[in-house]
């Protein structure tokens, strides 16, 4: 049975999100949604989520959505895939025991969406005309799996109409839900990527619960290619599994048999291995203390990282072999696709 679109359990408003009509808007939906709403002062009193202890409160929080303003409309600069990350929300409902969101957003794992658009479009707007003529790309999934939640907000549709519009602005972003529907229609004039988040289906089974399956992930992938987006995949992490080489050749088949033709001709991929640094191995025990994800530094390679914390990878003959097997399978099933990189 598929994924149901995510619907928060408890929900927060703060004061001046109201003063915007997407924050108003949101408080009327949540209402008649019958969802429980608390009003706050700002997101740092959310940190009194309902919960006996950590545990529970991680659980709770990642079905708690903050209804607030963006204060910082500096942005991140996200390379390599993008110049600037576009903050349209935090935080994610979904429980990929691997999600890097467990050590970047620490003790704040609600999810928060910005109702201040317009605001967040204009510094969009100077970014871009600092590097006109030169196009400017914006990753709108780099603090959160942003298409997940768009079917309540829909702030992601408005931006892709927004670069639609723009002169010199592309967006790109990611995501492991299938709930598109309601960005067929957008304006979208070529400007977005629209990559989803693919994997074979033991590790999508095994670590990345809460998420849409492999085979609703590829159908959306189907409808976004048909509604003229340019289109990617990320297969991320690619994990070593007994039966892996099987795992993945099974998920670029049921891409290729899915996939409409005319999509073929502008596809790209990126390529991640697994990997793990000693703060997020931690976290990752605390909050799945049950996972049978391989954690062991011993069969990894070390790689030096910034900030003196580097992260275990593959040992170099396994990565050869994840990379020559996934290259091999994309050049079979999809010729014509583009491998952005292998990391
Ligand atoms: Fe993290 Fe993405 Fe999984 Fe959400 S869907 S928990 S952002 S990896």
């Amino acid at each position: 049975m598929s994924i149901k679109p995510f619907v928060p359990q408890l929900v927060y408003i703060e004061p001046r999100a109201l003063e915007y009509p997407l924050g108003a808007m949101l408080k009327d939906k949540f209402e008649n949604m019958g969802l429980e709403i608390r009003q706050t002062t700002s997101h740092n009193q959310v940190r009194n989520i309902p919960g006996k202890n950590d545990f529970q409160k991680y659980r709770n929080a990642k079905s708690t959505l903050v209804v607030g303003v963006r204060k910082t409309l500096k942005f991140d600069t996200s390379k390599p895939s993008a110049e600037y990350a576009i903050p349209l929300a935090t935080g994610c409902m979904g429980h990929c025991q691997y999600c890097y969101l467990q050590t970047t957003m620490g003790s704040k794992p609600y999810i928060r969406t910005y109702v201040n658009t317009d605001e967040i479009f204009d510094s969009a707007q100077k970014y871009m005309e600092e590097r006109a003529p030169e196009h400017t790309r914006f990753e709108a999934a780099c603090t959160s799996d942003i298409v997940g939640i768009d079917h309540l907000t829909h702030s992601l549709k408005k931006a892709i109409e927004f670069f639609g519009k723009s002169d010199y602005g592309k967006l790109r972003f990611v995501t492991k839900y299938h709930h598109v529907d309601h960005l067929l229609d957008a304006d979208h004039q070529g400007k977005t990527r629209f990559r989803f988040s693919i994997n074979a289906d033991y590790v999508i089974k095994n670590f990345e619960h809460g998420t849409s399956a492999l085979e609703d992930r590829i159908g959306a992938a189907a409808k976004v290619a048909q509604a003229g987006y340019p289109l990617g995949f990320i297969v991320a992490p690619i994990y070593l599994h007994e039966g892996w080489k099987e795992g993945y050749e099974n998920m670029f088949r049921l891409l290729d048999k899915t996939l409409p033709s005319e999509a073929r001709d502008d596809i790209t991929f990126e390529l991640i291995q697994h990997r793990f640094t000693k703060p997020a191995k931690r976290v990752i025990q605390k909050n799945y203390p049950m996972t049978k994800l391989e954690l062991n530094e011993e069969a990894r390679k070390y790689k030096w990282g910034k900030y003196g914390i580097g992260k275990y990878v593959y040992q170099n003959e396994e990565q050869e072999d994840i990379k020559a097997t996934l290259s091999a399978n994309i050049e079979q099933y999809f010729p014509e696709a583009k491998i952005e990189y292998f990391t």
